[in-house]
């Protein structure tokens, strides 16, 4: 792999900045590269380069430059796509497997998705004639950008998150500031350097700067001169981002995090469900807003789910990254290994029993977790109820399809989901009063870029993906002409 020079893209520039922060692959501990350290000035003279973009140039008013340009993004991207791959597994340290589909070429797939979708979208529609109050009037409804946009992204899904933020907030006329996790910056860097080389968006248009200082990505929530803030993160951060833009009534757009349920009927292929919700939790070390990590399963056919969950995550086990048999590889720092082993030990204070697992891998160099089955608690134990973002899983009992439905909505969650039945239409019952902003019915896959992906309840507002994922970043223009 070549290892890229990771700098700030500021009004058009590729350049680096006075201090730098280490890239550390969490597979092996080693530092495989270094980003720029941006400061506040740096960043607000990103927002500036936006805001005169936005202000100044023709890109949010002409659709076929946007056309082109996203055009030329995913073909840069695609042409790119053996690096990337390779960059998102070093830092991010997805297993090669999950790299190849939505962590990279899923979201790729979404820039022409979203470039097509413009190309034909309803920028202007008729309302038609009206009289109010007697006054004769033609309407017109217009879509028009919202303005600068500050996108803040995680560290779990690197890519496909800044792309479904940047794709649709560019197609929609939006300048955008990109803010990375300071954890990986290195596929926001990459994607600030094909823009820059490999595409005709204009300077200033999209700007990328990282920090290891979250203050810098703050000032995206703060400034008055950004218009709509994107984050995806963590509910606790998302609540400092929407407070910290009330002052300036910012538009907040909020992927937050999940406490998803894996509902089982009696009447489902226990083996196959359990085994796909158990599989689930392994990938990526368990690092996905969305995994089903509370498992609800029917109380009469507990133990035998709790024996199969247990067997199938015990056979995966953790493994290298860029092995591509790997399903389950590090999880992503020192912090967040220790922060899981706390909710293990949590897990044991509770009551809680380990099927497998409970337990950092025993390997020399980097951060690791093994699969764990969780058994022996109910709905109320903390590690239920709380976002653990490692390979774990809950086993939990029903009785029934109501109760499966109360556990599954009994969270401040409201992300994501599964239920399986051998009734497809009882297992449609049940998805129908699940909270959530997806759901999968016996073993569908909810995630594509025309396909709406986001949260109810303090998992989020908005959607990201789809043409509701477009929606999210342009205002709605009534003009009314007398007639
Ligand atoms: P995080 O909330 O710690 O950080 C996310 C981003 O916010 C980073 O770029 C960070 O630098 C920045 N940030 C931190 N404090 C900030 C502040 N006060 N103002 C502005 N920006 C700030 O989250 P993380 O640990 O990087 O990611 C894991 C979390 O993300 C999990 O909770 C997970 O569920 C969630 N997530 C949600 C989705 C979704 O689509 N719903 C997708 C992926 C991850």
């Amino acid at each position: 792999m070549t290892v890229p020079e990771a700098q700030h893209l500021i009004n058009g520039e590729l350049r680096g900045s006075a201090t730098r922060f280490d890239i550390v692959n969490p597979a092996t501990e080693e530092v495989i590269g270094t980003a720029p350290d941006g400061s506040h000035e740096e960043m607000s003279e990103a927002i500036g380069a936006a805001r005169r973009a936005f202000d100044e140039s023709d890109w949010s008013t002409d659709v076929d430059l946007r056309v082109r340009c996203l055009h030329q993004l995913h073909d840069a991207l695609v042409e790119a796509g053996d690096e990337m791959r390779a960059l998102i597994t070093a830092e991010a340290g997805a297993p090669a497997f999950i790299v190849a589909g939505p962590q990279y070429d899923v979201p790729v797939g979404g820039i022409e998705w979203v470039a097509d979708l413009i190309a034909s979208y309803d920028w202007e529609s008729d309302l038609g004639r009206a009289e109010p109050m007697g006054i004769p009037t033609n309407r017109t409804v217009r879509r028009e950008a919202v303005g600068v946009v500050g996108a803040i992204t995680p560290w779990n899904f690197p890519n496909a998150i800044n792309l479904a933020k940047v794709g649709p907030a560019l197609a929609a006329g939006n300048t955008v500031v990109l803010k990375p996790a300071p954890d990986t910056p290195w596929v926001a860097a990459e994607l600030g350097r094909i823009v820059a080389e490999h595409t005709d968006i204009p300077a200033g248009v999209f700007n990328v700067v990282s920090s290891r200082d979250h203050g810098v990505g703050a000032l995206l929530s703060e400034d008055p001169r950004v218009d709509l803030v994107s984050f995806t993160g963590s509910t606790a951060t998302g609540r400092a981002v929407m407070a910290a833009g009330a002052p300036t009534l910012k538009r907040v757009f909020l992927e937050l995090g999940g406490k998803s349920a894996a509902i089982v009927l009696d009447d489902a292929d226990l083996a196959a469900a359990v085994g796909t919700a158990a599989f689930s939790v392994c990938v990526h070390a368990g690092q996905g807003c969305a995994l089903t990590t509370r498992l609800v399963v029917p109380r009469e056919r507990y133990d035998e789910a709790v024996e199969i969950a247990a067997a199938t995550m015990a056979s995966i086990g953790t493994g290298d990254p860029t092995d591509p048999g790997t399903v389950c590889g590090p999880v992503i720092s020192e912090t967040q290994r220790d922060r899981i082993e706390g909710y293990l030990r949590l897990a044991e204070d509770e009551g809680g029993k380990f099927a497998t697992g409970g337990t950092r891998a025993d390997r020399d160099r980097g951060f690791w977790i093994e699969p764990t089955v969780i058994a022996g608690l109910d709905n109320s134990a903390r590690v239920a109820r709380e976002e653990i973002f490692g390979p774990v899983i809950t086993v939990i009992a029903h009785d029934g399809d109501d109760d499966a439905v109360r556990i599954a909505n009994d969270s401040p969650y409201g992300l994501s989901g599964s239920v399986d039945s051998g009734d497809l239409e009882r297992a449609r019952a049940v998805a129908r009063r699940v909270r959530t902003g997806t759901i999968a019915v016996n073993g569908g896959v909810w995630f594509n870029p025309d396909a709406p992906f986001g949260g109810y309840k303090q998992s989020g507002i908005g959607r990201e993906m789809g043409v509701a994922g477009l929606e999210e970043y342009l205002e709605t223009k009534l003009i009314a002409e007398g007639a």
